[in-house]
């Protein structure tokens, strides 16, 4: 991830952190490679406060600063973006259908004092949109829903990959400075990392809370010599498959988020 030079190709500054000259602006490395367009672009602020997001300046699918978390991250992202696609596309069709359903039933009320067979076309013809207005909103509501989770969990593996590269664990206000993201999006993000079980809570000697991601499983540990060391040993290995099951199974799982 720390791949990027520190000169700037563009500029020549020595001013590229994270893979963006602070000077210029030039986005450089692989990190800022887009897993939508595959253009190598800067992410882009969207939105605000604890709602703020970032997105690709090039096609403006959603995107982790810097690319944080990696490919945990960017099954979620390419997912959450198909959803938002999906979502543009329903309220396209719900304001096709809602302009169908008004004229229509304009149409409807000019020609109210006519015979019932043209009444009941009419009729058909101003409520037929209508459902089907109804239908796309509902659509457009639900793949919404899907974009925000599968966005949410994007968040999740961003996060964990900041915490299990710093050795000592991070704090709210450093996720929020390398993430680019408000303070209470940090901690929520790192609250839930704790519940997940994916991180462990320190305090530091500066009273300070710092979230970690726990060390490899120490194996070593199962060589002992007398029977009841070896039981008690067993115990443990048997507890550490255990967690180390609980490691290999899905990180954030769908549906995980909410
Ligand atoms: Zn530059
Ligand atoms: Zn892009």
């Amino acid at each position: 991830m720390n791949a990027s030079p520190a000169r700037c190709s563009a500029c020549g500054a020595d001013a590229v952190v994270g893979g963006v000259c602070g000077r210029c602006g030039t986005p450089s490395g692989e990190a800022n490679r887009c897993p939508h367009c595959s253009a190598i672009a800067r992410v882009e602020p969207k939105g605000s406060g604890a709602s703020l997001t970032w997105v690709c300046g090039v096609c403006g699918g959603p995107r982790m600063p810097a690319g944080a978390g990696g490919e945990a991250a960017m099954t979620p992202l390419r997912e959450a973006k198909a959803s938002q696609s999906r979502a543009a596309r329903a309220r396209a069709s719900f304001w096709l259908f809602a302009i169908m359903a008004t004229f229509f039933t304009l149409v409807a009320l000019a020609a109210w004092p006519a015979g019932l067979i043209v009444k009941l076309i009419l009729l058909t013809l101003a409520i037929t949109p209508t459902a089907f207005a109804v239908r796309a909103r509902a659509r457009a509501g639900r793949a919404k829903g899907d974009a925000n989770e599968a966005l949410d969990r994007a968040w999740l593996a961003a996060a964990e990959d900041v915490a299990s590269h710093a050795k000592k664990g991070v704090t709210v206000a450093e996720l929020a400075s390398r993430l680019k993201i408000d303070p209470v999006k940090a901690e929520k993000l790192l609250t839930q990392l704790a519940v997940h079980e994916r991180t462990r809570i320190d305090v530091d000697d500066d009273a300070e809370v710092r979230y970690s991601v726990a060390p490899e499983l120490d194996t070593s540990r199962v060589r002992v010599d007398s029977t009841e060391d070896q039981f008690r040993a067993l115990e443990e290995a048997e507890l550490d498959e255990e967690q180390a099951k609980k490691l290999a199974t899905p990180a954030f799982p769908r549906g995980s988020g909410r």
